[in-house]
Order: structure tokens, then sequence, then C-alpha cells
């Protein structure tokens, strides 16, 4: 019942193709309490367009000696609260009578001939498919893998004065200090009072809690000139950012979201991975009777992308703040979501490749090419 699972439920609802199925969600914890809020981008209306707790048209980017606000047309910068998604899809679920809701701990899955099993508070269940999101297990990650870590802390804040400009969104601020790894800070204003603003690190380890805290800190004085303020949320989250390679299925366990390999190894998005990969499942559930003919799940040139900037960060061949601004002074904002999306066209890439410095990328992309 986490973003990935509460997805597929919704679409395979909203589809009308399933009222006949009995389907069973599980989770180890009610659904109550706003432990994370989702960024991302798209164009029109989305799946989850009523819950859009904000949206931004234009969105700063800084770094050293640049610093723009950028037009995002035709996409939209949105955010949704974790609570709010929750509650809206469970809302839907309980209206309908071919779903149940079970709270347990899992324990364990199994994969059988023509059916998968999993044991939740000592229950075992059988069904003909099981849609897990769950990582039981950090994965393994071989030799020639990186296995780097996007940490965040956000604080929603408010001020007692006017501080913030709603209708511009901060995407990246690179100017923090870049010591403890690529470094930066977003912020997603609420109002001129109140925004969130989230101190983000690729690195291979995390940080003290007070390293976060002070970089929190340092920012709302230093860049935002703010001295008074009051926390009203916290956030911390960890996203891998690999490119080993999870399993999309074993059997009739079908992974999804983090777990079956739906979060970006390179910017660790994840939500609108999760929502193609729903409507995915759901056309391929009603199409072939299976969830097995997912389309598009192999744009191999992308995961090359990945891994070829997972090298340049894990090596230091190039600092990430650099990358980023060299990717933001150069091409247009649009071009970038679209091929942060692997949504770009070849002739598209070349021209957005062309303006990174050539010769490590190059170097970067022949070794993982090779392996
Ligand atoms: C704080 C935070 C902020 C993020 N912000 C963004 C963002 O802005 N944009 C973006 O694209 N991505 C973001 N991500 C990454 C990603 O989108 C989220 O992690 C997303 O929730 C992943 O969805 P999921 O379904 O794979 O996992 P989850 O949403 O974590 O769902 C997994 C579910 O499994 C349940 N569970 C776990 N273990 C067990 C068990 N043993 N038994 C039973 N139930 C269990 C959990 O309770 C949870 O409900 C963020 C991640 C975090 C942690």
């Amino acid at each position: 019942m986490g973003c990935a699972g509460l997805s597929l439920a919704v679409h395979m609802i909203r589809s009308g193709k399933f009222s006949n199925k009995k389907i069973l969600l599980i989770d180890k914890e009610k659904k109550e309490k706003n432990d994370r809020t989702w960024c991302f981008w798209e164009t029109g209306k989305g799946a989850f367009e009523e819950v859009v707790y904000r949206r931004w048209d234009n969105a700063w980017f800084h770094a050293d000696h640049f610093s723009e606000l950028l037009d995002l047309s035709p996409y939209q910068y949105k955010m949704i609260r974790g609570i709010d998604y929750y509650t809206f899809c469970l809302d839907i679920i309980k209206a309908e009578t071919g779903f149940d809701i079970v709270y347990a701990p899992v324990e364990e899955f199994q994969h059988h001939q023509d059916s998968a099993s999993v044991r939740a508070g000592g229950v075992t269940y059988q069904a003909n498919f099981i849609f897990n999101s769950i990582l039981l297990d950090l994965p393994q990650v071989r030799n020639g893998k990186y296995y780097l870590l996007q940490h965040f802390k956000g604080w929603i804040i408010e001020t007692e004065n006017d501080c913030f400009t709603p209708d511009e969104a901060t995407l990246m601020d690179f100017r923090p200090s870049q010591e403890y790894g690529t470094t930066f800070v977003y912020v997603m204003p609420f109002s001129p009072k109140s925004a969130l603003v989230e101190y983000t690190l690729f690195s291979t380890s995390l940080l003290s809690e007070e390293k976060y805290t002070a970089g929190l800190n340092e920012y709302l004085s230093a860049y935002l000139n703010i001295s008074q303020y009051k926390v009203v949320e916290e956030e911390f989250g960890i996203i891998p950012m690999t490119n080993h390679r999870f399993k999309t299925s074993e059997g009739r366990i079908i992974n999804l979201g983090t777990a079956g390999g739906q979060t970006k190894a390179s910017s660790g998005y994840t939500y609108r991975f999760i929502q193609k990969n729903s409507v995915n499942i759901v056309e391929s559930l009603i199409k072939y009777g299976d969830p097995f003919h997912i389309k598009n799940r192999g744009k191999k040139r992308f995961d090359w992308y990945d891994s070829v900037l997972l090298n340049i960060l894990n090596y230091k061949k190039l600092e990430g703040s650099f990358i980023f601004r060299q990717l933001f002074k150069k091409n247009r904002p649009e071009v970038i979501l679209k091929f942060l999306d692997n949504e770009t066209s070849i002739a598209e890439e070349f021209r957005l490749l062309n303006t990174l410095p050539q010769w490590p990328f190059m170097k970067a992309g022949v070794a993982e090419f090779f392996k």
C-alpha cells in the first residue's frame, strides 16, 4: 500500500476490468502519516491530479556562476503529499467489493508452478499473481555496479515575514558546499510564508544527523536570508541510485516500485516511472491475462546513460554540480526533463550529450558499454 501498490490498484479499478476478481492488499502499517512528498513533472493532467497539492510552471536552477528561472512548459512541476495520495487511493479501493485489506508484516514470498504465495502475520495467502513493492533483502551489488545513495532531509517551514515567491520553485541549487558529495537544495514554496526546503546529497554514505540540520540552517540563512522560522514538518529519505538490476519478476511474483527497479538510477526520481509501469501492467493484464507483456521495458540505452553518470560520480571524474550546470546552461528545460523521463529521441540525446565534456563521458561510456 505504498506508492506503487496503491497506484496499481487504482489503475485496475479505473479500467473497470477487474470487478470480478478478488484482490488482497497487505501492508505492515496503516497509511495515516504524511511520511513523504512526491515531486515530479508531467504535461497535462496526470492520473492523480485530484491530489496535486501545488504545481509550478517556473523553477530556478542555481549553480556557481549560473542562475536561471526556467520556463518548464510544456511540463509543470507538481507536488503530491503522501497522506493525500494514501487517503485518496484507499477511499477508491474501500468502495470496491472485490478488495480486502490486511495489516500485517510480510515475512516471506514463494512462487509455485501456477500461483504464488505470501506469508504475512503468520498467515499464508495464495494468489494467481502477487505484486510486491517490498525490498525484503537489500540487493547484493556485484562488482562493476554502483550503489550511491540519494539522501535528504527536508523541512516544511513557516516564517513571520514574506520570504518566498509562491509561483517560483527552486528545482536544484548547487551553490551550497559540495564537500560531502554532490549536494543541492530544492525549495517548494506554498505561500509567501511557507515552503518545503530539502537538503539533498548524492554520495556513498549517509551524514550524521547534525550535518543535515547544519546544511538546512546554512542554506536558509546564506541563500534565503531567513533567520526566524518554525519547522512544522520534517522528512528524511534515502533512495538507492544504482545500476544494479532489480528483478522485475520471479515466477508469478511481479516486483513494483523501487523494489522492481522503477527508481531512475541517475536521479532517484521514481513516481512517474511507477505511474507508467502501472498503466503498462494493467494493459498487459487486460490484453493477455498476465502482467508480463510490458512495452518500453527495454529502452536499454537509458540504463547505459544512467550507468555512465554513476560511473562519473562514483569515481569523481567530474563534479555532479558541474554536470547539471552544463546541462541546464546549454539545453532547454523541456529536453532535459524529457531525457530524465527516458522519453527523448536518439537525436535529442545526441545534441544533449554533446553539451557535456566529451572526454570523461566518452571514457565512462566505453567502460560501461563493455561491462
Ligand atoms: C521521503 C521520500 C521522498 C521521496 N520523494 C520523491 C519525489 O519527490 N519524487 C520521486 O519521484 N520519488 C521520490 N521518492 C522515491 C519514491 O518515489 C518513493 O520511495 C516511493 O514511495 C516508492 O514507492 P514504492 O511503492 O516502491 O515504495 P513505498 O511507497 O515505500 O511502499 C512500500 C510499502 O511497503 C510496506 N512495507 C514495507 N515492508 C513491509 C513488510 N515487511 N510487510 C508489509 N508491508 C511492508 C510499507 O509500509 C509501504 O507502504 C521519495 C522517497 C522517500 C523515502
